[in-house]
């Protein structure tokens, strides 16, 4: 996609934040410059919503501090003052130039050079390496990010290769800037992931994962997804999807695993992003379970696999348990087989094993596994029964869970004499069985005569 003219006016004062008039105003009373910076700059050019308002000054990280009430330090050392405005933090950081890159990662040494076009041209790509005057109203451009704003490029500033050999962090960015903005990445640009590819082993799981988190809800994700696998970025980042890639699928299906799992992932709602996640992971263990079969490929147990490989994946990128339990949940169940003649137990025994509060999610994932075959152009039919026959069952309100039996845990040990221990939990699990397939005998006498029915039968097979 070619980029949109950027527009100059977008970075009128009746556009910005009246914080960041405010903030420029009082660092330019000290006798300091004052610029937005970075993201702010670019995406007001595009007209996109701005994401975090960041100033640079030549002041003093102290001196910033001592104009301000209310700042967080928390990263003064790196220059950075965080001075809060209506309970939004702006970040004012002095001018800095990064020293020696020895690990790959951060900057061993950063001087704080006094010069905003040394600050600007150790920033990552071009696009990013602008800073706006608001009080002046002078844009500043020493690398032409504005002219590449308007192809659509992204360009690393001065010599690629360097660039993500000093911070291989910069690799992901720049796919990940690319598929939100929807930007080509320049030739010397993609040369250069290709050659630096490796760098990105040296990055810290979870920065990765802050850069992996926006990529996936992007619009442009599935093709991000493409670059990373030809630059070899995939492999390292996340080699569980690379494998996918060549492996053949049934006739059911236009794609192979790769492009079908990218597919899924386009046609997700962009915004819920462990739903997006649940798309990428959810067929992870097809390659380890195909089997060959009479001009046809099958792929038993996929779901298994795949909730295996999901779980392992995004706990070594360091997502936050829950989110794993979610997403490993959703590839789990991916695989469901509504059929028109299921009883309405099977229905509540569905909603047992899922939990109402997935539903949503796993509804969502089927119908984006639905469309990311190639071949389907709407969801089948029997789904939106299964939908309505939930609803209903819903609505009902009948027991899903042993919380929702009338007797609980102590209503047992008082009836039938026992103590604390897993048999309670046990006795509740067999009464929920029976309440699964009889509403109606979720009532108290009816419960406890079969507990203690059920009682009896153990201790006969015990004896
Ligand atoms: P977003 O819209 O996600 O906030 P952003 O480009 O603003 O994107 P930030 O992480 O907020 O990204 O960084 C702010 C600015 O700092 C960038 O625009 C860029 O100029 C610079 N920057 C951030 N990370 C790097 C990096 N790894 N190397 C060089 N410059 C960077
Ligand atoms: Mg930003």
């Amino acid at each position: 996609m070619a980029g949109a003219v950027p527009d100059r006016s977008r970075l009128a004062r009746s556009c910005l934040p009246a914080p960041v008039l405010d903030l420029s105003a009082a660092l330019k009373e000290a006798g300091g410059q004052a610029y937005l910076v970075g993201g702010a700059v670019r995406d007001s050019l595009l007209g996109r919503p701005v994401n975090d308002w960041d100033l640079a000054t030549d002041l003093l990280p102290e001196t910033v501090a001592a104009l301000f009430p209310r700042t967080v330090q928390i990263g003064i050392r790196f220059g950075t003052v965080l001075v809060m405005r209506d309970g939004t933090p702006y970040e004012v950081t002095t001018f800095r130039l990064d020293g020696v890159y020895s690990d790959a990662r951060r900057p061993d040494s950063i001087a704080f050079t006094g010069t905003l076009e040394e600050d600007l041209i150790r920033r990552d790509f071009t696009i990013n390496a602008l800073a706006y005057d608001p009080v002046e109203n002078r844009l500043v451009d020493p690398t032409g990010g504005e002219a590449d704003l308007a192809l659509g490029l992204l360009r690393a500033v001065g010599r690629a290769e360097e660039r993500f050999q000093e911070d291989g962090l910069r690799l992901l960015r720049a796919v990940r800037l690319a598929a939100q903005l929807g930007f080509e990445l320049e030739a010397d640009t993609y040369r250069a992931l290709v050659l630096c590819a490796p760098n990105l082993e040296r990055i810290a799981q979870e920065r990765v994962r802050a850069e992996f988190d926006k990529l996936i809800e992007a619009p442009q994700a599935a093709s991000a997804l493409s670059v990373m696998l030809e630059t070899g970025l995939l492999r390292r980042a996340l080699p569980e999807l690379a494998a996918c890639y060549g492996v053949a699928q049934n006739p059911h299906h236009a794609f192979d695993v790769f492009h079908h799992t990218l597919a899924a992932l386009d046609a997700a709602p962009p915004e819920r992003r462990l739903v997006r996640l649940a798309a990428l992971f959810h067929d992870l263990g097809k390659p380890e379970t195909r089997e060959e079969r009479a001009e046809t490929a099958a792929f038993y147990g996929h779901q298994f696999v795949g909730e295996r490989l999901a779980t392992s994946a995004m706990r070594r990128l360091r997502y936050p348990n829950e989110e794993v339990a979610r997403v490993r949940h959703l590839v789990h169940h991916h695989m469901f087989h509504y059929r028109p003649e299921w009883t309405d137990s099977a229905i509540r025994r569905f909603l047992r094993e899922v939990g109402t509060e997935h539903l949503e999610d796993l509804f969502a994932l089927r119908a984006a596994d639905t469309m990311g075959n190639g071949l389907r152009k709407r969801i089948a039919p029997e789904l939106t029964e299964f939908r309505r026959r939930i609803e209903l069952e819903i609505e009902r309100q009948n027991a899903l869970t042993v919380r929702d039996l009338c007797i609980d845990g102590y209503d047992l040990m008082e009836a039938l004499g026992l103590v604390p221990g897993p048999i309670i939990g046990r006795a509740l699990s067999a009464l929920l069985e029976d309440v699964l397939d009889d509403p109606s005998r979720n009532e108290r006498e009816w419960l406890l005569a079969r507990a203690r029915e059920l009682r009896r039968a153990e201790a006969n097979d015990g004896a």
